[in-house]
């Protein structure tokens, strides 16, 4: 077992570094600082074929596969975690669900944008009052001559208010089952619907240059054909939708890991103290030793639940390998932050280092796509524990 990437992978990541370099990299501090979405790369990064890289090429994908859209998340989130989370959300909650579930009308409607970077959909899950237990949902959809009429709010959704976003799809209670249990639905809502309103963006530690926001319905109408795949497996489409989405957000903590390591040598071979570079100092030295460790197994893990999930393995497999990777991946990435901004001293702290802001960036890959906690029980229950 190697864990190499194919020569085209490889070509693939090279292609993407220049790009992140160029064009993300000395902007990144900027939109950082002034909170901008960064609209006018995403034709950009369309062109490289990054939001393209899991569809048919009927649709205007590149048809390639799950492992590139990873190296993709992972050299951009090396230079700049919101751009990286943009990608991420746009192929993983705002692609993902359309191409899995829809119908071949939904998929030539939505995806042709969507592809190409033109357009950005979101997937509204989370709601103010339900997140890890999202099977909750409160969001109400009532069929109504032929139109479902949605009532309820969805909070934290990632790329729901750009000047680009064509889509939303929500997941909403549509009847309750024989059992007593919600029946979950989910629907496509298109941008602009009257009802449906994109509340003022979040302030948040982190992230400032991705978009999230709350959303309201209110009374909001969509035709009958909007519903996204089966009446009532909307909880079974998120969570399919998650498995993927998290190997994804591993790949952008993967990302963050690499940088701290980048940047905590280069700075450790600088800086000087006590008539000798830092990096001379076993105490430094030790430290950045372990961000190599942390970024080698991190990798392994990631690639390892994407290279499952290109080869069809059993979907048990696949989640817990999921599940793994983004536990470790992520939780790792926070503590490379922390020892990446020790390394870099006083400097760390201030803005004009990159590795504050990917300190601020990084606490949320342990929350986003389910926390570090519900990783754990998805791990503890794949063991066979009967873990609540
Ligand atoms: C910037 C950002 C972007 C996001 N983008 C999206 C998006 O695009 N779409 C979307 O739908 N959602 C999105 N989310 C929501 C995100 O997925 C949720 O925040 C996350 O799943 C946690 O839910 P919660 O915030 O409600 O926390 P809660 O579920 O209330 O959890 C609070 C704490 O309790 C712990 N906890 C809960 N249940 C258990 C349990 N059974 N055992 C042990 N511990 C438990 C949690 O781990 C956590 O530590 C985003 C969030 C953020 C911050």
């Amino acid at each position: 077992m190697t864990f190499e990437l194919s020569a085209d992978q490889e070509m693939f990541r090279k292609v993407v570094r220049e790009f992140a370099e160029s064009e993300i990299a000395p902007h990144a501090a900027r939109w950082d600082r002034e909170h901008h979405f960064p609209v006018e790369i995403m034709s950009g990064l369309g062109g490289l074929g990054v939001f393209g890289l899991t569809a048919p090429e009927e649709y205007g994908g590149g048809s390639g596969d799950f492992t590139s859209l990873c190296v993709a998340i992972e050299e951009i989130g090396r230079v700049d975690q919101s751009v990286g989370i943009t990608v991420e959300a746009a192929v993983g909650l705002g692609i993902n669900p359309i191409l899995t579930f829809g119908t071949e009308q939904q998929r030539q409607r939505w995806l042709p944008d969507l592809v190409t970077g033109r357009a950005l959909a979101g997937f509204g899950l989370t709601e103010p009052g339900s997140g890890s237990d999202a099977g909750q949902t409160g969001t109400k959809a009532v069929l109504h001559d032929d139109e479902w009429v949605i009532d309820g709010a969805k909070q934290f959704i990632t790329n729901s208010g750009t000047p680009i976003t064509s889509c939303v799809t929500v997941t909403a209670r549509t009847g309750t089952m024989t059992d007593g249990r919600a029946e979950v639905s989910t629907i496509i809502v298109p941008a602009g619907t009257a009802g449906f309103t994109v509340e003022p963006g979040y302030d948040k530690l982190g992230w400032h240059a991705s978009d999230t926001h709350p959303l309201t319905f209110t009374g909001c109408r969509v035709p009958a054909d909007h519903l996204l795949g089966e009446r009532g497996r909307g909880f079974a489409q998120f969570l399919a939708t998650l498995d993927d989405g998290r190997i994804a957000i591993a790949a952008l903590a993967v990302g963050c890991i690499q940088a701290m390591l980048d940047q905590s040598v280069a700075y450790a071979n600088e800086r000087t103290a006590f008539g000798a570079p830092i990096g001379s100092k076993q105490g430094v030295a030790f430290q950045i030793a372990d961000l190599k460790v942390m970024a080698d197994a991190a990798r392994m893990l990631t690639y390892r639940a994407a290279a499952l999930r290109d080869a069809g393995r059993p979907h048990a497999e696949v989640k817990q390998a999921a599940a793994v990777a983004k536990l470790y991946a992520t939780e790792s990435a926070v503590t490379a932050t922390r020892v990446a901004t020790q390394v870099h001293g006083g400097y760390g702290f201030m803005e004009e280092y990159p590795v504050a802001r990917f300190y601020r960036d990084a606490k949320v890959l342990e929350i986003g796509e389910g926390t570090s906690e519900v990783q754990r029980l998805l791990i503890g229950r794949s063991l066979g524990l009967p873990v609540e």
